[in-house]
């Protein structure tokens, strides 16, 4: 029986002729692209390290934790201006005077920033601060948005929808791309599954890193905070997805002499336990081995539009 709509992963290359491995014989059978983020690089020599609060709430506190945040040696400051709520009476973020703040912090630390976008019609506004634009969760399937930050000049983390399949996440990567935008990362977060909820947040899926490694050449990473919801799971969250071939990790961090977090205290760590899982992605990427030799284009005619820019790395598996 066949039935409308249903796809499998064998669709990958029709779906997403400039995504998949298998339509882009150039990156071979493990090549990844490196994507750069002002300097910093997703799918590198080594694991990325994200960490902040998860909303800008105050000056104070996020200017405050970009400080710990780089004294912890991670890559880059994680903050959400704009927050997708569960009810529209809860913060919704700060806004305008949040991306602000977030500049402020950027320029005091010399992190680079990635922050969440939720409205087509704030593409322009929130990529004048952000050096990464997140689409969320709620969001991956919202193709009109997809476009825009395609369109934006801006590298996306493009997180998975908490029920999607890896075709309909990798196909929401390729109405990014088609923008002419293949400056793309991944991120795992946690998909809904039994028993969510109970003990934890969401499930997460660690087998969708080595999966979505072989099906696509862009970086993967993951966020354990509300992959887990659970502060005290985050930590070894961090370690598994690393050992599963993570190129990073997204990471909620609070301090609460700033007051309580209004959102996702519970998943929160601090920043002692930031610097920890920063030396073990640190210990670990040296342990690996990992070459900086870039393998041979195989077919150079059939590179992306943009793949003068293209840099490769051979990855430890
Ligand atoms: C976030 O990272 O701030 C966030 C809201 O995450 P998600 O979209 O994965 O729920
Ligand atoms: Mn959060």
């Amino acid at each position: 029986m066949r039935i409308a709509g249903q796809v499998s992963i064998d669709d990958i290359p029709k779906i997403c002729p400039l995504l998949s491995r298998e339509a882009n014989p150039q990156y071979g059978e493990k090549a990844t692209r490196v994507v750069d983020v002002a300097g910093v690089r997703f799918g590198g020599e080594r694991a990325v390290v994200i960490g902040g609060p998860c909303a800008v709430e105050s000056h104070a506190q996020t200017v405050g934790l970009a400080h710990a945040v780089k004294r912890a040696g991670a890559d880059m400051l994680r903050g959400g201006a704009y927050k997708p709520r569960t009810s529209p009476h809860d913060f919704q973020g700060s806004g305008l005077e949040g991306l602000c703040i977030l500049s402020i912090a950027r320029e005091e630390t010399g992190l680079p920033i990635v922050t969440e976008v939720m409205d087509p019609r704030m593409v322009p506004e929130v990529a004048r601060v952000a050096d990464m634009l997140q689409v969320g969760s709620r969001n991956m399937h919202n193709y009109s948005l997809l476009a825009e930050v395609g369109r934006a000049g801006k590298p996306i983390l493009l997180k998975r929808g908490m029920s999607a399949s890896l075709c309909e996440w990798l196909g929401a990567a390729e109405y990014i791309a088609k923008q002419g935008n293949l400056n793309i990362v991944l991120c795992e977060r946690g998909i809904r599954g039994f028993p969510s909820g109970e003990y934890s947040r969401y499930v997460l899926d660690l087998n969708v890193i080595p999966a979505a490694r072989m099906l696509t050449y862009l970086p993967i990473v993951v966020d354990p905070s509300h992959a887990t919801g659970v502060s005290a799971m985050v930590e070894p969250a961090s370690r598994a997805a690393l050992e599963m071939g993570s190129h990073g990790l997204l990471i909620e961090v609070a301090d609460y002499s700033y007051g309580e977090p209004k959102c996702d205290g519970l998943q929160a760590i601090d920043a002692a336990t930031l610097a920890r899982i920063v030396e073990f992605a640190g210990a670990r990427r040296q342990e690996s081995g990992v070459s900086n030799q870039k393998p041979e284009v195989r077919n150079k005619e059939e590179a992306p539009a943009s793949s003068a820019k293209m840099s490769f790395v051979e990855t430890a598996s």
